[in-house]
Order: C-alpha cells, then structure tokens, then sequence
C-alpha cells in the first residue's frame, strides 16, 4: 500500500536544504535559531537540521542534500587555518568545526550551493583555504574600527556596508551602499582563492564575499535571519540561495 502525505507535486520541486546547528556541549543540545529555517521555508524551501554526527556522516548526507547554510555560532579553532589559539580567541565547538569544514569542502566540491551566515561565512571562507582574524579588536587598529558587536536589538542595522556592484549580494539589495546588523569579533583576513570579497564595512572589514565562478558559495558577516521579519528585504539573500539551490536540482 502506498498513500501520499502531501498530494501537491510541487513539493517535487521545492529544494532540499540542510542548515547546521549549534551544540550545548553541557546540556547535551544541538540547536537552531528559528529565524534561519523560517527564512528558508519562506522562501520556498524544504529544511533539514545538521546535526554533527561521526566521521564519515557528512558524506552520505551532502548526496541527499540541493545546498547548505552554515549557520551562526562561536568561534573556529585556528588550528583550521593554521594558527595557535590566542587568548582573545572565544568559545570553540571541535565537533561543529569537523562537520562544518568538511560539509563546506564536500558542498563545494559537489557544486551545491552554500550560504554561509557569521560564523558560517568564516567557516567557508577557512574551509576553502582563507584565513580569518581571531579578534579584530586586537589584531586590527581598535581606533579605527566601527562597532561590530552591536548593543542595539538583533533586528537593528547598526553599521554601513559598501556593496561591489559585480555581486550576488547587490542582486539582493540593489544598492551599492546597505546597512545590516552586526554581531561578530572576528572577520575574514585572507579571502579563499577563487572568491572575492564583495562587501566591505568602512574601517575595511570584509561583511560578504563569494566564490568568483558560476556555482552559488556566498558568505555574509551580518545576520540576516534576526533582520528579515522587521524588513522583507533582508529575505532576499535567501531567496536568492533557494533560487540557486532549485537551479541546481
Ligand atoms: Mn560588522
């Protein structure tokens, strides 16, 4: 016997997204902020959470998978990127770091579409072959640096951006200039070859970059997924990711 759960065939159609998640090392959680599944939902997407299982797991799901979100979260090791671990480095999640870096390698190497958020665009940037400041407080001139750690509410864009016009984040906003919202203490330092950077703060701290060829790997710094619900047109990166990852099916 068989029976349809859904009786519309456009759920054929609709793409299949994994987003990873966080872990609470102490209570034994894997977690998720609503705001990035609904975004995508929204967006016409069907979602599935990642969670950082064993070795070897990342490989049997990226088959199933149309394209990844990396999602927010604490900081990478730098042994990812080379380097030691400095005292301003923050808070790191090993298994999160594995999964993440190996999902962004498989993802890449696959041709599925890969958005990264935060974390996640250090994540792709790292696992692609960049490097990352471990604290622009410290290892950029604090004097000239814009707050990047807002005080202000999640939904508030606290600082400017200005958008390379050749981009997939100005197809999304349309403007060369654009304010976002700004929660990160770290940054990317050396774009992974093969991307570029495509939006930049005014103290000259990269907020996007994205891979220079056909295939959709796009990383923002600001937090999209806190800001869509006040104003529809933070959605659109993410209509733009689900339209790639459609496209690629
Ligand atoms: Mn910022």
């Amino acid at each position: 016997m068989s029976f349809k759960i859904i009786g519309d065939d456009s759920v054929k159609s609709m793409p299949l997204i994994g987003v990873s998640c966080g872990i609470d090392y102490d209570k034994g959680f894997s977690y998720l902020k609503q705001g990035y599944y609904r975004a995508l939902q929204k967006s016409g997407a069907l979602v599935v959470l990642l969670t950082a299982d064993e070795e070897g797991y990342e490989n049997k799901l990226i088959e199933r998978l149309d394209g990844i979100l990396l999602s927010g979260g604490p900081d990478i090791d730098p042994v990812h990127f080379g380097e030691e671990s400095y005292t301003f480095n923050g808070n790191i999640s090993p298994d999160r770091d594995r999964q993440e870096i190996e999902l962004a390698k498989l993802a890449f190497a696959g041709g599925k579409p890969i958005l990264g958020i935060c974390r996640g665009i250090q994540v792709l940037n790292v696992a692609l072959g960049g490097t990352i400041y471990q604290d622009i407080k410290t290892q950029v001139n604090e004097n000239k640096l814009l707050k990047h750690d807002q005080d202000a509410p999640v939904w508030y864009p606290s600082h400017s951006i200005m958008i390379n016009k050749e981009s997939r984040v100005y197809e999304c906003f349309g403007e060369e200039t654009a304010r976002v919202n700004s929660f990160h203490h770290q940054a990317v330092k050396d774009v992974a070859q093969g991307f570029k950077a495509t939006a930049q703060a005014s103290d000259g701290i990269i907020e996007a970059i994205e891979y220079i060829g056909d295939q959709y790997a796009v990383g923002v710094q600001w937090h999209p997924e806190t800001m869509w619900e006040k104003d529809n047109m933070y959605l659109e990166i993410f209509k733009a990711f689900v339209k790639a990852c459609s496209e690629d099916k």
